[in-house]
């Protein structure tokens, strides 16, 4: 069996806690995107984790952890991750493809350059290099892992790119050049760090599906930051679609025998860009400080996210890209205290309804038009069957259900790992 577990929003869906669960049934867990610059929050019983690098299969002793070709790698930050949890006496199981390109100390400069000189303009880059590491990757001017095993070659591409990168450096940013010879001796160490887990994660998945394992395809971020599908340029720079795992990890298409989405029951973003149900002030941050385990703060920033209600079009569509055959609907226990819900169910641009996702330019001049379901005003944490819930708190779920026209298979009560319902 072959899933993968992907957002239908703007990222922060709960999509950690959803993949730490299906990971214990799971042989082989992949991380296909992205890179250090989203978080994934687990609480189970070693304490609480926020994963940016690593796949989050990495508590469970029978897991393989994949870093796939199509992540972003910061090296560094991969190991001190990998630290944390040998501190907590668990020895994670990880294998990195010696495709994936590695994220260099320069992307995570030209990407503060680029915000600062963009000042107001700027996009709410939460500085990782993500966007310089991708541009990179698709100029070819990018260095792969297995790279740091060829000394020769890599001195070479470094001279090259320092060239180009330092013509920027001097004269659009203003800022201090960079050393080929440094920068080598720093990749030098990167790959003694890594050399124990480095290998060609491509046989090793040809093999795994011939023998029918478990295997789980870890999305980050959500559909609405894909480069593609979602708001750009308010986006992530790699695709967050459930059909860009078959190529950053290197699983063929008809391979992928389910795509879970998954959904919060009500909307956080981080970032700029258009957000059409965002709420603001006192409204915004009642729901603020109930949703996710210690309310909606980043995983990796730590900065408020922007709040707002759940919104149908954006993920009904959201849904559709990902190609949805379940949804997981999260974080339902947040909306306990309200004694009705506001669900944005279509937008209104220029005096017109639609329930078609729209193009940025479209999209920035649409209003939310809210309905209101009955809340249930009650504490649903701990309960672990679905028709053990409040009668309006099932109809909430049915609702939902009903406008996404996919079937709500997990709905979660809670941040712990066996806070859920699986229906
Ligand atoms: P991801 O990026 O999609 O993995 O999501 P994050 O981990 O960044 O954000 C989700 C937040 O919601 C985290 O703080 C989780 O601990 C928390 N969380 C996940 N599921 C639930 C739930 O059912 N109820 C509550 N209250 N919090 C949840
Ligand atoms: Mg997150």
């Amino acid at each position: 069996m072959i899933r993968a577990i992907v957002g239908a929003n703007w990222g922060d869906e709960g999509k950690g806690k959803i993949t730490d669960m299906f990971a214990e049934e799971s042989d082989i867990v992949i991380r296909f995107q992205g890179g250090s610059n989203a978080g994934h929050t687990i609480i189970n019983e070693y304490g609480k984790f926020a994963l940016h690098q690593l796949p989050s299969g990495v508590f469970y002793k029978h897991t393989v952890n994949i870093i796939g070709n199509g992540v972003a790698l910061n090296i560094p930050y991969l190991i001190k991750e990998i630290e944390t949890l040998r501190e907590k006496g668990i020895n994670p199981n990880i294998l990195i493809s010696e495709r994936t390109q590695v994220l260099m100390p320069y992307h995570v400069l030209f990407d503060k350059y680029e915000e600062e000189r963009l000042a107001e303009r700027q996009f709410g880059s939460t500085k990782s290099g993500i966007a310089p590491f991708y541009s990179d990757k698709y100029a070819k001017t990018g260095i792969q892992v297995c790279d740091l095993f060829y000394p020769d070659r890599l001195k070479e591409k470094l001279r090259q790119i320092c060239e180009v990168k330092n013509v920027l450096l001097k004269y659009l940013y203003n800022k201090p050049l960079l050393d080929p010879e440094a920068l080598f001796d720093e990749l030098m160490g990167y790959r003694e760090m890594i050399q124990p887990y480095v290998c060609n994660t491509f046989d090793y998945l040809q093999k795994a599906m011939s023998e029918n394992k478990n295997i789980l395809l870890e999305g980050q971020l959500g559909a609405l930051k894909d480069p593609d599908f979602g708001i750009y340029p308010f986006s992530t720079s790699s695709s967050t679609l459930a059909g860009y795992a078959t190529v950053g990890a290197g699983i063929p298409p008809h391979k992928i025998d389910k795509v879970i989405t998954v959904v919060k029951a009500y909307s956080s973003a981080v970032g700029a860009g258009p957000f059409v149900s965002e709420i603001f002030g006192d409204e915004a941050e009642n729901l603020r400080r109930r949703g996710g385990d210690a309310g909606e703060y980043g995983a990796t920033t730590g900065r408020p996210r922007r709040m707002g209600w759940f919104d149908v079009v954006a993920s009904r569509y959201g849904c559709q890209v990902q190609g949805a055959t379940d949804v997981a609907l999260t974080v339902l226990d947040a909306l306990g205290y309200l004694d009705t819900i506001p669900v944005c169910v279509a937008y209104e641009i220029d005096g017109q309804v639609t329930q078609s996702f729209p193009v940025n330019a479209v999209l920035e001049r649409a209003k939310p038009v809210l309905e209101y379901l009955p809340g249930w005003k009650e504490d649903i944490r701990g309960i672990t069957d679905f028709d053990k819930l409040p009668t309006n708190c099932k109809n909430y779920v049915l609702y939902i259900e009903k406008a996404l026209g996919i079937p709500v298979t997990i709905v979660t009560n809670g941040p712990k790992r066996h806070e859920v319902i699986r229906r």
